[in-house]
């Protein structure tokens, strides 16, 4: 299956798609943690992608098509893969169209995550990430057992750079205004599926698999 995963920063894309590869076995491809990456090992594009990460606004499309495009070809997606964070923009849409294409692949199923902006902001900033995973908690919601330090591998645990009030502001403008877009573009395809991202991580799971038996999906 070839999945996307949309919704606005904080709706829980990560979340879900991490339970998800434990679930259906395909691969997470997040441009977001591909782009950490590159800033964590100050390679050229991290240097470029480091300050417009900080402000919260989206790397050139060109750029990230280009990683995307590298990333899908490699063998570990022929069985499928999910999207997290990609498209984020029209261009990326129509570009993952042709990417897909090329290599005689579709677009399975686009889950769209609904949730309030309240609880957006409210999540964001109680958001702690594992340092060596990239495993995402919730102070408030999903806490680590032991408080700073991931359950999964003994990390350190941390609150990225785009996780504060100012700069998640100015994301969820920037997916108002260039991401939003998108619902409509998939629901014309007829590929898009509302999911509440609101009660949680099982409930979201639950939904999803609801959505796979009923679409005959694999
Ligand atoms: P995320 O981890 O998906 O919230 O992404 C963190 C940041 O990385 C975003 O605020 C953007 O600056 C950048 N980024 C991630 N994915 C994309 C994308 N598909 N297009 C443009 N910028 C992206
Ligand atoms: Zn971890």
């Amino acid at each position: 299956m070839n999945l996307i995963i949309l919704g606005a920063p904080g709706a829980g894309k990560g979340t879900l798609s991490d339970a998800l590869v434990k679930e259906i076995k395909i691969p997470k491809i997040s441009t977001g943690d591909m782009l950490r990456k590159e800033v964590k090992d100050n390679t050229p594009l991290g240097l470029k992608a480091k300050e417009i990460m900080t402000k919260g606004a989206l790397v050139p499309d060109a750029i990230i098509n280009e990683l995307l495009k590298n990333r899908i070809k490699k063998s570990d997606c022929k069985n499928g893969f999910m999207l997290d964070g990609f498209p984020r923009t029209i261009n990326q849409a129509e570009e993952l169209d042709k990417i897909m294409k090329e290599l005689a692949l579709k677009i399975d199923l686009v889950v769209n995550l609904v949730i309030s902006e309240e609880i957006i902001v409210k999540r964001l900033t109680n958001r702690r990430v594992c340092k060596k995973c990239g495993a995402n908690y919730n102070l408030v919601s999903l806490p680590s057992k032991k408080e700073g330090i991931c359950d999964l591998d003994g990390g350190e645990l941390y609150q990225r750079a785009d996780d504060n009030e100012t700069t998640i502001r100015n994301r969820l403008q920037v997916y108002a205004k260039d991401t939003q877009p998108l619902i409509d573009y998939y629901a014309k395809k007829g590929l898009l599926q509302d999911v509440i991202a609101e009660k949680g991580i099982s409930d979201m799971v639950v939904k999803f698999k609801k959505i796979v038996a009923d679409k005959k999906l694999k």
